[in-house]
């Protein structure tokens, strides 16, 4: 894909829209971040080839933003873009209600159990509210946590009492 000449604004904008399309969360590659609805806004001023990028983390704490914000500084700069700035924005703050329908598909297939519907922050689970999670293999909705951390720190560890087979759960706060 070739982004020059660059100077029709809307073309501009949609280009960095596809690039961003493209880009996937370090932890989780079948997820882009469009799934995952962290890009809050993209604006470009096409003359100066610059680009400029709002995103919410799924959470403060999680390692893996760091590792987005240069995936995506990178990919537009070798798209053709001179001057990208990646701004953070942490308020209205993600929850997993912002996870797309496709976003949560991907899970399922990926085997992680995507989170429950209107969980927002997942405090919830935090206070010890469990939420229902159904498992990612059978579809059981007979399962149990096991460990609050699993693989990462956006997962908990969760086990299915039907099959009996463990799997994370995502959980990105
Ligand atoms: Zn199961």
């Amino acid at each position: 894909m070739t982004l020059t000449p660059m100077t029709d604004p809307d073309l501009a904008e949609r280009a960095a829209w596809a690039v961003l399309r493209d880009v996937t969360d370090p932890e989780i590659p079948v997820l882009t971040l469009e799934d995952l609805g962290v890009i809050r806004a993209v604006a470009v001023d096409a003359q100066a080839h610059a680009a400029h990028v709002t995103i919410t983390p799924t959470y403060s704490g999680c390692p893996a933003m760091q590792t987005m914000e240069i995936d995506i500084r990178d990919r537009l700069l070798r798209a053709g873009f001179k001057t990208v700035e990646v701004e953070t924005v942490l308020s209205p703050a993600w929850t997993t209600d912002w996870l797309s329908e496709t976003g949560r598909e991907k899970l399922r297939d990926y085997g992680i159990a995507p989170p429950a519907r209107g969980q927002g922050t997942g405090k919830a689970v935090l206070m010890g509210h469990d939420p229902v999670v159904a498992c990612p293999q059978c579809g059981s909705e007979d399962t149990k946590p096991i460990s609050e951390f699993g693989s990462t720190a956006c997962k908990a560890l969760y086990r299915c009492n039907s099959c009996l087979e463990p799997f994370d759960y995502f959980k990105c706060i």
